[in-house]
């Protein structure tokens, strides 16, 4: 089983928030780590726990995702951290890259590429700034659809309570970039922010025909029937597993339980079949990823 949406994060990001994001400009992080209103469901791993974490769970790989970042130095420290995971256990870790697509978008791809990585994600169209910096995002869209790299979208639920770190996507912009790059393979990550719901539309399902929905933080946003309801919308083959660990996605829990208590709950609060969760937990990521 392979967990498609986890990240990790460079210690100096935990130990002290405040200082890092003033110093590296990066006030998104902040809003998100150090909600002024509240309590943080970020958690925190390191690379053996992480390891102990998927054992317990069954996972034998996971992807690692980058950040939407809003300056590239970011990006780059970040990435070396993934390259530094994916070399102690090549077998357990695959890399997609954090890229800022606003600075030379394909010197980062190219760098990213000879570093291992096998996409790009997770990227953020309204906090990275896509209106303002289309040409460099039409950019990296095409040596992605090119080089077949998956790209990772966050998407964030379309009639949504504001929580901390909220910030709003703007659906048109993945319907344009969908239409724009129909070969190139999109997940939208958190079940498309209820886009599924959209390939009800058929003119919408075909511009959406290469768009994969991830499953991460499934607990802190849906009922489990959510599951059914999307195979129903758009097909099991378009359904891809994701934790979002070390996010605390069951609030209460042990950082090391919430990869085994997402798949307990799939077990426990779906009626998916065997073939389903196949599916789900491996065959399309591996074929998104044509292993
Ligand atoms: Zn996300």
């Amino acid at each position: 089983m392979i967990d498609s949406h986890t990240h990790c994060f460079p210690p100096e990001l935990f130990t002290n928030p405040n200082s890092w994001t003033r110093k590296h400009m990066e006030s998104q992080w902040l809003h998100l780590v150090k909600p002024r209103d509240g309590f943080s469901i970020q958690g925190w791993s390191h690379k053996e726990a992480m390891i102990s974490s998927m054992d317990k769970a069954g996972i034998s790989k996971a992807i690692l995702l980058g950040w939407y970042w809003e300056h590239r130095n970011s990006c780059e420290k970040h990435n070396e951290l993934m390259k530094e995971w994916i070399d102690f256990a090549p077998n357990r870790f695959i890399a997609f890259a954090a890229i800022n697509p606003s600075q030379s978008p394909i010197e980062q791809l190219e760098f990213a590429k000879s570093l291992g990585f096998k996409g790009v994600g997770e990227l953020h169209p309204s906090i990275q700034n896509y209106s303002q910096y289309k040409k460099q995002w039409n950019i990296l869209c095409e040596w992605c659809s090119d080089a077949s790299w998956p790209l990772n979208l966050h998407v964030t639920e379309g009639l949504n309570e504001k929580h901390p770190g909220y910030i709003k996507t703007d659906f048109d912009i993945y319907l344009e970039l969908a239409k724009n790059f129909p070969k190139l393979k999109i997940i939208l990550a958190h079940w498309g922010g209820g886009i599924p719901f959209y390939e009800c539309n058929p003119r919408i399902k075909a511009i959406l025909k290469n768009v994969y929905y991830d499953t991460a933080a499934t607990p802190l946003l849906y009922d489990y029937k959510v599951f059914r309801h999307v195979i129903n919308m758009v097909g099991v083959e378009k359904i891809i597993f994701g934790t979002d660990f070390p996010l605390k996605s069951f609030i209460n829990e042990n950082d090391s339980m919430q990869i085994n208590l997402a798949i307990n709950k799939i077990d426990n609060e779906t009626d998916l079949n065997d073939s389903e969760k196949d599916a789900i937990f491996s065959k399309n990521i591996l074929n998104i990823l044509n292993y």
